[in-house]
């Protein structure tokens, strides 16, 4: 059975894309960047396992309780889950777009981002910090539209870095997404 590796999960975000998003957080990175802004999310190491079943579950809540428009793949290393085509596959059949960030570059790792609406590759590189662009670490990380989806609201919404945010979302745990500032 599929099972994906998940760090977090965050069913209504509006500072990790376009729109009202779901994001899901995957454990797991083999590529350890300097001052990676998730360290504790590299470690190779189980957290929660979920089923494809689970988390399509857990998205069709979000899309009828929230109102999502799509879902954000973070991480962690999205593309270091197996079942990535599946879930993504399952998403687009809920009529919600996917967007996944990767350290890798996409030519890579095109194939497991297969069915993604748009891709955010490279790693981070902490000498050449991004200065105008939201929620992208440094500047050669790449904005890829593979489908139209996002095609003509992405750029705008990466460039509005007058926009930079944070949410705290207070629930069973605290947890802090979005910009640095
Ligand atoms: S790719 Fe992302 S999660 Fe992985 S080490 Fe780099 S910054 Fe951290």
């Amino acid at each position: 059975m599929t099972k994906f590796n998940v760090a977090s999960i965050n069913q209504c975000t509006e500072v990790e894309g376009p729109n009202k998003r779901l994001c899901i957080w995957f454990q797991g990175c083999n590529i350890h960047c300097r001052e990676c802004c998730n360290p504790d999310y590299q470690p190779l190491v189980p957290k929660n396992i979920l089923s494809l079943d689970e988390l399509v579950s857990i998205i069709t809540e979000a899309k009828g309780e929230f109102g999502i428009e799509g879902v954000t793949y973070s991480g962690g290393e999205p593309t270091l889950q197996q079942g990535l085509p599946q879930l993504t596959e399952a998403i687009r059949n809920l009529g919600l777009g996917v967007i996944s960030f990767t350290g890798k570059r996409y030519e890579e790792v095109k194939d497991i981002l297969s069915g993604c609406d748009a891709v955010l590759d490279g790693a981070y590189e902490a000498d050449n910090k991004e200065t105008r662009r939201r929620i992208l670490g440094s500047a050669n990380q790449r904005i890829i539209c593979i489908t139209d989806r996002y095609k003509d609201c992405i750029e705008d919404w990466f460039s509005q870095n007058e926009n930079k945010s944070v949410e705290v979302n207070i629930g069973s745990a605290i947890v802090a997404n979005g910009d640095k500032i």
